[in-house]
């Protein structure tokens, strides 16, 4: 039996990771601690709320007294750290808060494990798992091999530049002072409670919404996509097998252009609502959806500067060390989440309108 604290797990990744981890190992005990930021959300730990082994802390990851007191108080012995600001667009408008949660917030982690792991020696079997992005290796040009664990870091964006600094602290805890520590760089995610201003639910939601869908440039960016519960397990692979000190990349074999998805998505929708006319009856403004065009919404704007042309990861190390593979076809990963998006309305309405902030707000509580 393990006890986890659990970084940034009202968010997307680290939401359906809590859900996976109570379903696979029911006698752990899981502790969230989130800030609840924009992108977290109480609404994402609905499935777990009610479990006994289940706790909520409301807080920040720079706050590392709170950090070492969950320590203690839960003996916790895997601390699988997922809280960052995740929005490249987001970095690129204001990067201030990128440097202060993915660096700081991550070197704070790093000083409170220390001290009660290690100073204190409360947990000699511990681990410490930093959830991280393929994106620090930069842009791969068409022809180039994929994205192995041994390729130079050259992040390119606030969010990636941040993240690989995080990558080199973690490193640094390891080989310094001897944390128990592994990460993983993952390549694009997308399943449920994935929040709406990301490419995929954004298609999604505005195809529902009959609002345009803006591809950058020439839409000809190409990213390896996996299914959010596959990323789970590969984490999950990387805390029981993984190596200390070392990092593995987790990526889905499954590189598509962004305005193939975007083509994908449009003639998945196109076909829901021929298939059900219950979905007219519930979405009556999808006009174009409804007419079977979803694409005509296809709007080009300007390409996000010093965008990344193309990521891919090499899957030797994670498949030969660990047995990883990723288990859901793009299909049907694909159909999931259009269904899990159609079905779950009031969740992505809130965030639209704003309100799912203001009961994450009454929710939240104390440590
Ligand atoms: P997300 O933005 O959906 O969620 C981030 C969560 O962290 C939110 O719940 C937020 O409230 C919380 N948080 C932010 N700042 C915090 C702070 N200072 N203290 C405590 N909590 C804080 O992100 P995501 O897409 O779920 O990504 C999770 C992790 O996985 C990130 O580290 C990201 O870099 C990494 N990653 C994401 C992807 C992807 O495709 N989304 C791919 C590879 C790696």
């Amino acid at each position: 039996m393990s006890n986890l604290l659990v970084t940034g797990g009202a968010g997307f990744i680290g939401a359906n990771f809590v859900h996976y981890w109570l379903q696979t190992y029911p006698d752990d005990k899981v502790i969230v601690l989130d800030a609840l930021t924009y992108a977290g959300n109480r609404a994402n730990l609905e499935p777990v709320a009610g479990n006994p082994n289940f706790l909520f802390c409301h807080g920040d990851i720079c706050d590392t007294s709170l950090v070492e007191t969950l320590l203690r108080l839960h003996q916790v012995d895997t601390l699988v750290h997922f809280a960052a600001e995740s929005h490249v667009d987001r970095s690129i408008s204001g990067p201030d808060a990128f440097i202060e949660t993915n660096i700081i917030g991550t070197h704070s982690l790093l000083k409170a494990a220390k001290k009660v792991w290690l100073d204190e020696g409360l947990q000699p079997s511990h681990r410490f798992h930093h959830v991280s992005t393929d994106e620090v290796y930069g842009t791969l040009g068409p022809d180039d091999p994929a994205f192995s664990e041994t390729t130079p870091y050259a992040p390119n964006s606030p969010y990636s530049a941040s993240k690989a600094a995080s990558d080199h602290l973690v490193r640094a805890y390891h080989h310094t002072y001897g944390l128990n520590v592994t990460t993983s760089n993952c390549s694009n995610n997308y399943g449920p409670y994935h929040f709406p201003e990301k490419l995929i639910p954004l298609v999604i939601t505005n195809i529902l919404l009959d609002k345009p869908l803006p591809v950058y440039g020439d839409g000809q960016q190409i990213r390896d996509w996996l299914y959010v519960e596959d990323h789970a397990r590969g984490i999950e692979l990387v805390i029981k097998k993984g190596r200390l000190g070392e990092s593995y990349n987790i990526g889905g074999n499954n590189e598509w252009a962004n305005i193939n998805i975007v083509r994908l998505i449009c003639n998945l929708m196109n076909q829901a609502f021929a298939d059900d006319p219950a979905l007219s009856k519930r979405y009556p403004e999808a006009y174009n959806a409804i007419a079977g065009q979803a694409e005509a919404l296809i709007q080009y704007v300007e390409d996000r500067k010093g965008h990344d042309r193309r990521y891919a990861i090499a899957p030797e190390k994670s498949n030969e060390e660990l047995g990883y593979r990723p288990l859901e076809s793009f299909n049907s990963g694909i159909m999931k989440t259009i269904d899990w998006y159609l079905s779950n309305d009031a969740w992505w309405r809130a965030i639209l309108d704003g309100s799912y902030r203001r009961q994450s707000d009454l929710d939240g509580i104390p440590a």
